[in-house]
């Protein structure tokens, strides 16, 4: 496999071409960004513990059925994935009320939802990813009505399969954010990333958070608490 050039440099993944025209290289680096992007600060390892977390979580959901971009990892910081046309519609299911949910509504943090909800951000950071809905993104043309009904259904067996599988790990998931491709066979499929970047985490008796609210809220101990999620998986990195 041959890394070519440059496609695209996020926030915290560099995305490569390579010789094959179907699939790319990421590269997961130590940036962590907040605020859209605003603050913006390098955690030795973050790289690497999230290219292993994102992979190990990549194939427990293709063991469960789930199609996801992932085809195998390179090197430590890097992952070789199936060429994704990406839609730019952020999904968010929540489990437990938190973040903007808890700011925009003033409902408590903690507070469980039952059933888990289901919301939509346009990805777009200059307008700090504003909340859509089924028919804007089927009027301006981001995706069509079977593609998000795909894109939900696929986030509730998401929700399904990790919620149990951090449980069994003492870990509640608060909530998550999932982006979704579409892939050569016009097939819907998970791309992007899954890492403590893009969840909430909670110890289950202590409500200890494990996840990038470390960060945003500058609590320190960021990868530490990634690696403490990961451990308790049984992923070894
Ligand atoms: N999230 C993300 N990228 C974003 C916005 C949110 O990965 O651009 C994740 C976030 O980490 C959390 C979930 O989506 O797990 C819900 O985020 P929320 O809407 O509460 O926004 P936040 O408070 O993180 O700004």
């Amino acid at each position: 496999m041959e890394k070519r050039t440059e496609l695209y440099r996020g926030k915290a993944k560099t995305v490569f071409t390579t010789d094959n025209p179907e699939r790319l290289i990421l590269q997961f680096r130590n940036d962590t960004s907040a605020f859209d992007g605003e603050r913006i600060e390098q955690l030795d390892r973050k790289g690497m513990v999230n290219n292993k977390f994102n992979n190990f979580i990549m194939q427990k959901l293709e063991a469960a059925g789930i199609p996801t971009q992932l085809d195998r990892v390179l090197s430590d910081t890097e992952t070789l994935v199936k060429r994704l046309t990406m839609i730019p519609v952020e999904c968010v299911m929540r489990n437990f009320a938190a973040g903007s949910l808890v700011r925009r509504l003033g409902v408590t943090e903690g507070q469980p939802l039952n059933p888990p909800t289901f919301e939509q951000f346009l990805k777009n950071d200059a307008l700090h990813d504003p909340m859509v809905n089924e028919s804007l993104a089927i009027s301006f043309g981001w995706a069509t009505a079977e593609q998000l009904a795909r894109m939900k259904a696929l986030t509730v067996q998401v929700n399904q399969v990790l919620s149990a599988l951090f449980d069994q790990a003492g870990l509640m998931l608060v909530d998550f954010k999932l982006e979704f491709g579409v892939d050569a066979e016009g097939n819907i499929v998970l791309g992007d990333e899954f890492s403590p970047d893009g969840c909430r985490l909670w110890d289950k008796e202590t409500k200890k958070k494990l996840d990038k609210d470390r960060f945003r809220q500058g609590l320190g101990g960021v990868v530490e608490a990634y690696e403490e999620v990961a451990a308790r998986l049984g992923l070894v990195i």
